[in-house]
């Protein structure tokens, strides 16, 4: 047969990638993403698969981060039994990073099942649960970097440097096609190069088809050395110090958080930034940090990078909740460093809650913010934002510091998809909001990359692939229209909506006007007052 392949995530969205090769003898994934941001997308991750989980013969993981292994034990759950290859710094971060994700998905089912019980509505499971991803640990296949590995079938791979985190590689896809041979690379998430903290992104060149990913697709950023970026982030401190309260950094626990640790300690060592404690207050973050120390060998410095990680008189790690609630009594100079890095999980909602509404407060957003995440809200200046159902206002100081991005701007996309060149076939434009993927769309057309052979596919599309190029077939099941993966949905609109109302109310001079505005609102929606709220149908 012609081989297929499908996208079933991070297709028009960034989050959930996951690809679905089938060939005359094998299918097989790479990599198998949980969807994050807005509740439209995040409903996907409780769907059933777009594709039966007994039948694939192997997946194949470019990297740990959650949006592209995160449904890796669902699949589990689902049927799944065969290998997961991936590197051994991707397999040990998996092992921590899915335990962890396991977690907050039952502590969110809690929380969300006794708000179901309230409302006599009928009770959810999680999608997996931390004993879950345990189990799957044992199906993991480890790979090394440059050597060919026979996957399933009439498919083999083989993993390069990504440059993007710890153990991060590119994927080849050889395929014995029915027609002879047939080349495939999958980027995975690229790295920005230049970092004394990860190896320099590299593959072979001469493919048939590129699956490249546009996270950055239609933006540059500028270059930044380390010692610039230390420069930077020493003013951030120095800033942040200088309005009298502690440094929030919501924190993306694996690469960026301990190659911000490293800088921080060294701005404090060398006096260019004011020195005080530092609480790394994140357990999947500490965790990781070991592996950081394991498997963080450089073999071209001949040195772990991380290595002071080990020992410093300004770190904390706080392991455990009982240690995160002491940090509420500090006042003055101090970091906290806590999950997740867009806000939408983790400690932080609970420092953001109790922090936001100072002015003497500053917190760091250090990397991309997601659609319909709390740090995308505050990034955008919102004043007044909803924490676990609580309203707060924002008047700490919201500093974006991009420094350490993971991913490649678009002209690092388009310097490293020109390297792979000759691509005989089709070039997909995955991983990337609209107007990102067609940004990048537009800057490979502009280098010579022929414009019918760059193809933007939506969730769920499938292409048949021809050593020429990729022709679309019509499945008729996307999960979902192509513009909503990456649109706010309504329950943004809902908080945003909540949030005007309730200052609309405080502003208004006096409680006569207050209940006029409520009397116009009621009117307005059709409401029966003496019903109340079952006047509108079922609770949202
Ligand atoms: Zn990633």
């Amino acid at each position: 047969m012609t081989p297929t392949l499908s996208f079933h995530g991070a297709a028009g969205c960034v989050t959930g990638f996951c690809a679905e090769l089938r060939t005359s003898n094998a299918r097989v994934l790479v990599d198998c993403g949980m969807f994050q941001g807005s509740k439209t997308l995040k409903k996907l991750n409780y769907d059933d698969f777009p594709f039966e989980a007994s039948r694939i013969d192997a997946v194949l993981l470019t990297h740990a981060h959650i949006d592209h292994s995160g449904l890796l034990p669902k699949l589990m759950r689902a049927g799944y039994t065969g290998p997961i290859y991936a590197t051994a710094a991707t397999r040990d971060l998996c092992e921590v990073m899915l335990a962890d994700a396991g977690g907050i998905q039952e502590a969110e089912v809690r929380d969300l099942n006794r708000r179901n019980q309230r409302r006599g509505r009928p009770l959810v499971e999680p999608i997996y649960t931390a004993r879950d991803a345990k189990q799957l640990m044992p199906q993991f296949r480890t790979v090394k970097f440059g050597e060919a590995t026979v996957i399933a079938g009439d498919v083999g791979a083989t993993w390069w440097p990504a440059g993007h985190i710890l153990g991060a590689g590119s994927v080849a896809v050889d395929i014995d096609a029915d027609d002879g041979p047939m080349k495939l690379l999958f980027s995975g998430d690229l790295g920005p190069g230049g970092s004394e903290f990860v190896a320099e992104p590299e593959a072979p060149s001469g493919f048939d088809h590129l699956i490249i990913e546009s996270t950055y697709g239609d933006r540059d950023r500028i270059a930044t050395d380390p010692a610039s970026r230390r420069r930077a982030l020493a003013a951030e401190l120095r800033e942040a110090h200088a309005a009298g309260g502690p440094l929030l950094v919501p924190a993306f626990a694996v690469q960026r958080s301990q190659e911000l640790l490293m800088d921080i300690l060294e701005v404090m060592d060398s006096g260019e930034a004011p020195a005080g404690d530092v609480f790394l207050d994140s357990p999947l973050a500490i965790r990781a940090t070991d592996v950081f120390l394991d498997r963080g060998w450089n073999r071209t410095t001949e040195r772990n990078p991380f290595e002071s990680l080990r020992h410093s008189p300004h770190l904390r790690y706080l392991s455990k909740p009982a240690e995160s609630d002491t940090l509420d009594r500090l006042k003055g100079w101090h970091i906290i460093m806590a999950g997740s890095g867009m806000c939408d999980a983790g400690r932080i909602r609970k420092h953001l809650k109790r922090l936001l509404w100072q002015r003497e407060c500053t917190v760091l957003l250090t990397g991309y913010q997601a659609v319909g995440t709390l740090g995308r809200l505050l990034s955008e200046g919102a004043e007044r934002v909803s924490i676990q159902g609580d309203e707060v206002r924002v008047r700490a100081r919201v500093r974006m510091f991009d420094s350490y991005s993971g991913h490649a701007d678009a002209a690092g996309l388009v310097a490293w998809a020109q390297g792979r060149g000759p691509i005989s076939g089709s070039t997909f434009i995955v991983h990337g909001e609209p107007e990102a993927s067609a940004g990048l769309r537009d800057r490979l057309a502009a280098v010579g990359f022929p414009a019918e052979r760059l193809v933007i596919p939506a969730i769920d599309d499938r292409f048949r692939l021809t050593r020429a190029g990729a022709e679309s077939e019509q499945t008729g099941s996307r999960r979902l229209p192509s513009e909503a993966a990456a649109r706010l949905d309504w329950h943004n609109d809902r908080a945003a909506f909540l949030l005007g109302l309730n200052a609309a109310l405080e502003q208004a001079p006096d409680d006569k006007a207050r209940e006029a505005l409520l009397r116009r609102m009621v009117d307005a929606l059709g409401v029966d007052p003496d019903q109340g709220a079952a006047g509108l149908g079922p609770a949202v």
